[in-house]
């Protein structure tokens, strides 16, 4: 699996790192998937598709065949509209989202790239939120769900708490967040210290 995140650093534009997944050999039964599009920005599209141009994507293949959205913010969907002008993908997402759209059950099965991956519901940061888990390579795309909690000033949904247990549960090697740099180690450590936390935090229904 080639794992290529694509983020425009750009400071006047509130976006998410986009996660282009590749199979490591291009066959073609790989399924060359965008995880998350970024914001709505103009620029966004053709910094994309530029980088996209960089890399083989295997013979009479498209760039991006599935896109798989983590959950509905504008800094995550904000792109779809022009991809799916351009590239017709297959969009998987909790919500209605996109021309072609696949509703996501918990613990849908999906090929990326090159590897099985399991959709799970964590619904908390938002109620549509959903990671993508590669279980051959305990890798985690995680969206918003995960984010470095270190005190225990905050106030989170019960239904937050349960995913963070289930998450916590997985053999996570290598988290890929929504916004930030990757987790490469001690990524079970991460989320544990994370749901200690928010188990010491106020905890609403
Ligand atoms: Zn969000």
């Amino acid at each position: 699996m080639r794992v290529v995140p694509l983020f425009r650093n750009d400071p006047s534009d509130y976006s998410c790192v986009s996660y282009w997944l590749l199979g490591e050999n291009n066959h073609a039964s790989d399924r060359n998937t965008l995880l998350d599009t970024g914001s709505a920005h103009p620029d966004n599209l053709s910094f994309m598709l530029r980088e996209m141009a960089l890399w083989p994507k295997g013979i009479g293949k498209r760039a991006v065949e599935q896109i798989i959205l983590t959950h509905a913010h504008f800094d995550h969907t904000g792109g779809l509209p022009g991809l799916d002008g351009l590239l017709g993908p297959i969009t998987y997402a909790w919500l209605p989202s996109g021309q072609q759209h696949r509703p996501v059950q918990d613990g849908q099965a999906v090929t990326v790239g090159d590897q099985p991956g399991i959709l799970l519901h964590t619904p908390g940061h938002s109620e549509d939120s959903i990671c993508l888990f590669l279980p051959e390579t305990g890798t985690l795309f995680s969206g918003d769900t995960l984010y470095r909690i270190t005190d225990h000033l905050g106030s989170y949904p019960q239904a937050y708490v349960n995913s963070l247990e289930r998450l916590a549960e997985l053999n996570i090697k290598t988290i890929y967040p929504g916004h930030g740099h990757p987790i490469a180690q001690g990524a079970v450590g991460f989320i544990r210290t994370c749901l200690d936390n928010v188990h010491h935090s106020l905890i609403h229904g």
